[in-house]
């Protein structure tokens, strides 16, 4: 409810300030499910944000899992039966999550479509499972049972009852797209938010870094424990927060162990992926290792992270502790966490 309020004002605003045809400094819209903020600052023309969000539903329209007709929906509906030919981007976003699947060992697979569905954190009536069923769904999820035909770019689930989500990897992709908009549109500074995956297009006017706060996992949205500063680069967490549910106290939250089936329950909140844009890092990547980094846990995590030239991370512990790599500009705010300095 709150969202379509702020959505709602958000319109109203902006067709207050197209009106006036000036600048729009930034714009909100509801897209993959959650809040899309653009920010352009003096040079954020209506058209271009126009093409922009005009992008980004066009992105969700052919990897949401959920949207009828859709190319998610199509390879979903195909599973057993026939390779789906898809669009170039699905393609290689799928292309990616394949990639990082298996430099995970499968702790991050986009063939977890039907736990998603299972579990169904976010949604209506979340219910915890019984055992049987995840057992039964089990097989279902497996990364090598999903076959791609670059010739023809197309796509195919081996077994009946299977289904890939892009949920951990396309916004990520979509915000490189949106980059490559204002990039295009000739407008040197930007920030793309994406639910809170995060790229900073170009240098602040000051030439200074830009600052992103790390959001508290244990408290409400907005309230952070320290802040990040970085330059060109794209800031994207995973954590126990974003969707859940709790039953007899325990929190049930969306992202999942494909090994076990259940929410990952490890020592982690979340975890932060900053990957440097001039390096090579891009969102899309940094989207993928959050997501796996926090399945793998620290030590694989870590070790994950390490092994990527253009990513750093920010782990957050339940004991409120809090491990970076070095070569981050991290400042606590919240005094209740502390970072244990732990090289990497
Ligand atoms: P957010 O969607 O909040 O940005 P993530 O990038 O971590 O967070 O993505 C979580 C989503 O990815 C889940 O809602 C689900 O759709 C999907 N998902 C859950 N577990 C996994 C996993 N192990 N590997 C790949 N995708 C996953
Ligand atoms: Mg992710």
């Amino acid at each position: 409810m709150f969202k379509i309020k702020l959505y709602i004002t958000c319109i109203i605003i902006f067709s207050i300030l197209t009106g006036c045809s000036r600048p729009v400094f930034s714009q909100s819209e509801l897209v993959f499910g959650t809040l899309c903020t653009i920010t352009l600052y003096n040079r954020g023309r209506a058209r271009v944000y126009q093409n922009i969000f005009e992008q980004l539903r066009e992105i969700d329209r052919r990897m949401s899992a959920t949207m009828y007709g859709s190319d998610v929906d199509r390879i979903n509906k195909a599973a057993g039966l026939e390779a789906v030919k898809v669009h170039d981007d699905v393609f290689e976003v799928i292309e990616r999550a394949l990639f990082y699947a298996e430099l995970s060992g499968g702790a991050f697979d986009p063939t977890v479509g039907p736990l998603v569905s299972l579990w169904d954190i976010g949604g209506e009536n979340s219910v915890v499972p019984a055992q049987e069923e995840i057992n039964g769904i089990l097989p279902l999820v497996n990364w090598r049972d999903l076959e791609l035909d670059r010739e023809g770019k197309t796509v195919f689930l081996k077994k009946p009852g299977m289904a890939i989500n892009l949920g951990a990897i396309a916004k990520g992709y979509a915000a490189d797209e949106v980059a490559l908009v204002i990039k295009k549109a000739r407008i040197n500074r930007g920030i793309i938010d994406l639910g809170g995956n995060i790229l900073f297009v170009g240098a602040r006017e000051d030439a200074g870094p830009w600052r992103v706060g790390i959001q508290n996992p244990l408290d409400h949205r907005g309230a952070y424990i320290g802040i990040v500063q970085v330059y060109e680069q794209t800031v994207v967490t995973s954590g126990v927060y974003e969707r859940y549910f709790i039953v007899d106290d325990l929190q049930y939250h969306h992202i999942l162990d494909p090994s076990d089936g259940y929410p990952v329950q490890n020592n982690l909140l979340s975890v932060t992926v900053i990957g440097d844009t001039t390096k090579g890092g891009t969102s899309m990547d940094a989207d993928a290792l959050s997501t796996a980094a926090f399945v793998l846990g620290y030590e694989q995590g870590k070790a994950l992270i390490e092994s990527m030239d253009a990513m750093e991370a920010i782990f957050v512990f339940k004991d409120m502790s809090i491990r970076l790599s070095q070569g981050l500009n991290f400042t606590l705010t919240d005094e209740n966490y502390r970072i244990v300095v732990e090289a990497f």
